[in-house]
């Protein structure tokens, strides 16, 4: 029997057995995991599956955490007292070991794993860059099958690592994120594979409350504050939910974490939603235009889990939750600052995070004293090129890398000299072409295994339509 059922946010209706769906009454509102333990438990050892309260039974993968450790630097920088730092990346001297640089890895690893024993064949990921690459990463090791899509305005700052790049994925010409989660959705019809479901898929949700997971089991109890930057929110949410199972607990705190939840401006519809305590989001405040002149492509969604029953609006609610906008100079500023005071590298998306939490200490919303969670949910990309550098030195020399773990590290494997600082992961972009397209090496047609039509690797958003089949591009790398 499973340890868990699903059960909706709005009429409480419970299922036993469901892959990424909404309730059938309820299609504005969040199913969540329903743990039977109420009390919260991990086995010893190391990695995400230790814990009791996620939707998988049998996982094969060993599959790294976060690490949470209590900051020095950045707390003296800020006067803080009891500032606790959940680092998702790259930064083996700390223990961290996500090659993908990314939290986005336990979302995968859970979703694939979840969708495995849901007797799920593949699946179809929509992403703005970070999840691709962690899907496409996972997809690799484990080999269970995933398409990828992503928009081009995101390829540059996509990268795979050299064994991920074998994995289908396509890229939209012209168009966003949101315009990628259209395309992942026709393509689910073609393939016949599912759409992994975004928020609504819980293991997407309670993978990434394992950030919370791993930080109540490092401080021993829950934080007063919580601080996180946030594109679809989904990851937001996971960890409020984990909140509320550590409250029912009842022996790591009675009060959820206030969130305090970052976006980049000028593109933060769920800031201004939450400015105007509104739980509709204001189309104006969804205008593509504005996600070029950020600096944080991964946080941008313009379909955010803001206005349905649980999601972003009520976790707001429920936590008296705060939402900052970040220019992109504070967002930069904030990178380097981190750096300078923990010693290592973060991703934009991670410099929101900082600013907002700089901004709430000004702002004497957080206190000297309170116990903070702050989610670093990607870093360490500098700190990997550099391993990188001397990996390639010590395969020559016969040696081991240092800092790998082997099981996640399949015989052969190696990384492709790319265009990042030290060679540490392949461009995803072979080359760009001046002609309004991208041109792939290797492209071909998900259905007929052809060269697409539209031209020579390039795809427009006009142009594709997979039903019709050979206008969409999929790069193999
Ligand atoms: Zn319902």
């Amino acid at each position: 029997m499973s340890h868990f059922s699903i059960q909706c946010k709005k009429c409480g209706k419970t299922l036993e057995h469901a892959f990424c769906a909404f309730c059938e009454h309820c299609t504005d509102a969040l199913l969540v995991t329903q743990y039977h333990e109420t009390r919260f438990t991990e086995r010893p050892g190391p990695g995400i599956w230790r814990f009791n309260w996620l939707p998988v039974h049998d996982p094969r993968t060993a599959q790294p955490g976060p690490v949470v450790y209590r900051s020095e630097g950045l707390a003296r920088h800020l006067d803080l007292k009891n500032l606790f730092i959940a680092f998702n990346g790259y930064w083996p001297e700390k223990g961290a070991l996500l090659e993908t640089c990314t939290f986005k890895e336990f979302e995968a690893a859970t979703v694939l794993q979840n969708a495995r024993e849901n007797g799920v064949e593949g699946l179809i990921v929509a992403s703005a860059g970070n999840t691709a690459r962690a899907f496409a990463h996972l997809s690799a090791v484990t080999g269970f099958p995933v398409v990828i899509v992503v928009p081009r305005m995101c390829l540059g700052e996509m990268w795979y690592l050299e064994r991920s790049m074998a994995v289908p994925t396509l890229a939209v010409g012209d168009g966003d994120y949101a315009d990628s989660i259209d395309v992942a959705r026709k393509v689910a019809l073609v393939r016949g594979y599912p759409f992994e479901g975004g928020v609504k898929n819980i293991a997407k949700r309670d993978g990434l409350g394992i950030v919370m997971l791993e930080a109540v089991s490092k401080i021993g109890k829950l934080p007063d504050h919580y601080v996180q930057a946030v594109g679809s929110g989904t990851g937001a949410i996971g960890i409020w939910e984990m909140a509320e199972r550590f409250v029912k607990d009842g022996r790591f705190g009675s009060r959820l974490p206030m969130l305090h939840l970052g976006q980049n401006l000028p593109f933060a519809p769920m800031v201004r939603a939450w400015d105007r305590k509104s739980r509709a989001l204001d189309p104006v405040d969804l205008d593509t235009e504005l996600i070029s002149q950020i600096t944080t492509r991964v946080l941008s969604t313009r379909y955010p889990a803001y206005s349905v029953q649980g999601g972003i609006y009520d976790a707001l609610t429920a936590t008296n939750g705060k939402m900052y906008g970040i220019v992109n100079s504070a967002v930069y500023a904030d990178m380097e600052l981190f750096h300078k005071t923990e010693g290592i590298d973060i991703v934009p998306a991670s410099g929101v995070a900082v600013a907002a939490l700089s901004e709430a200490v000004q702002k004497g919303t957080i206190k000297k004293s309170d116990t903070i969670l702050l989610n670093i949910t990607g870093g360490g990309e500098a700190r990997q090129a550099a391993a990188d550098r001397s990996a390639g030195t010590a395969e020559r020399s016969g040696e081991d890398p240092p800092g790998r773990e082997p099981l996640r590290r399949p015989a052969g494997a190696r990384r492709a000299g790319g265009a990042r600082a030290g060679g540490g992961a392949a461009r995803l972009a072979a080359s760009r072409q001046g002609r309004g397209g991208v041109e792939w090496q290797g492209a071909r047609c998900i259905e007929s295994g052809q060269p697409p039509l539209c031209g020579a690797g390039r795809t427009s958003r006009k142009e594709l339509d997979v039903q019709s089949g050979c206008s969409a591009s999929v790069v193999r790398g």
